[in-house]
């Protein structure tokens, strides 16, 4: 089958020899349709992940899946062409965090779809049925590629770790795939909203889906504070995770306010500096916000069903030129999602 695969760590991808997989009992043969690509494709093609060392190549990525069944195993009763996406951390059902609602932090993981197990720059592959979320008709499957990713994390960390309330001020550092819709998410639960980055083009695109203000990071402080009369951002969501990004949202978030930290580096010479006495003395609580759980990607869905979210894609390519999408991502070309279209007759 086509696929676009790691073959050499930190160069480019290349088409590798699969064979179409056959879904066992309990899974389902899901062909893929189009894929989101996302920052952590780059570090997973880099090598540059925790797990990196332990990966074997050829690995196909892709960890935002929107696509069709193809064909269900015994006892699943999903009809053929039932449009999904993939809920990509697959949790083993049964350790205490998986027990206690937390299959995001599971202890012994099934498959995690693109990272560690194939993912969907192919165009076909196995799923555990009750890892596939159904798609309502009217959502575009282009526009159902940047919901697994983009929208599950923006969703877990604006609503579950931020616990955004109505009328809290919200302020989202980085306008990229999640940051575009952790703004979208934290305006539907009722919060006004701050978009920061360093793109005029970025901000751009945050106004574009409501934000009340957007600003780059030198003038982000001046425009929170007259938001807020002086206070600061009740909730900052940070979505850079870097020397660049933490620092501001230290900055940006009121007394006893909450850093939710959801970008991430996974080098250490690019770690950010705490400021402890920002931490301390203002009762800052500092959280971080991992992917999502599946319950919450199907209230995620729901938002982009009823309207009430706008899915920002700034290109998309075939799979083919699926290198020249993660440029896009690594030179920061792309404002919003790039995705693949995967399925040639899409
Ligand atoms: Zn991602
Ligand atoms: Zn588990």
């Amino acid at each position: 089958m086509r696929n676009m695969a790691v073959v050499e760590f930190g160069k480019p991808l290349a088409p590798a020899r699969l064979e179409i997989p056959r879904p066992g009992p309990g899974e389902v043969l899901v062909r893929v349709l189009a894929c989101g690509v996302c920052r952590s494709d780059l570090k997973i093609a880099g090598g540059l992940m925790p797990f990196s060392a332990n990966q074997r190549l050829p690995h196909v990525p892709g960890h935002e899946i929107s696509g069709e069944v193809a064909e269900a195993g015994a006892g699943v009763e999903l009809a053929r062409g039932q449009r999904v996406v993939v809920h990509n951390y697959w949790g083993c059902g049964s350790c205490p965090y998986c027990v206690e609602g937390q299959e995001n932090l599971c202890d012994a993981l099934r498959g995690w779809v693109g990272f560690t197990t194939p993912g969907g720059f192919e165009e076909y592959l196995v799923v555990p049925a009750d890892h596939l979320l159904p798609v309502p008709p009217q959502v575009d499957p282009l526009h159902a590629a940047t919901v697994s990713c983009a929208l599950g994390t923006a969703y877990h960390a604006v609503v579950i770790r931020g616990a955004v309330r109505a009328g809290e001020t919200v302020t989202v550092v980085g306008s990229g795939g999640v940051g575009l819709y952790a703004l979208q998410v934290a305006r539907a639960a009722g919060a006004r909203t701050v978009a920061v980055d360093l793109r005029e083009e970025a901000l751009q695109a945050a106004r574009g889906v409501g934000a009340d203000a957007a600003a780059l990071p030198e003038k982000a402080p001046s425009v929170v504070s007259d938001l807020t009369r002086g206070r600061g951002a009740d909730v900052v969501v940070d979505c850079v995770g870097s020397r660049a990004g933490f620092p501001t949202a230290l900055e940006l978030v009121r007394k006893g306010g909450r850093v939710v930290q959801v970008g991430y580096v996974t080098d250490p010479q690019q770690y950010p500096a705490l400021a402890t006495d920002r931490v301390v003395l203002r009762e800052v609580q500092v959280v971080g916000s991992r992917y999502v759980t599946r319950p919450e990607l199907a209230r995620a869905l729901h938002l982009v069903a009823s309207g009430a979210l706008r899915p920002v894609i700034s290109r998309v390519v075939d799979l083919e030129q699926a290198n020249e999408a993660l440029e896009d991502v690594r030179a920061d070309r792309a404002v919003g999602r790039v995705v693949i279209r995967v399925a040639r007759d899409l």
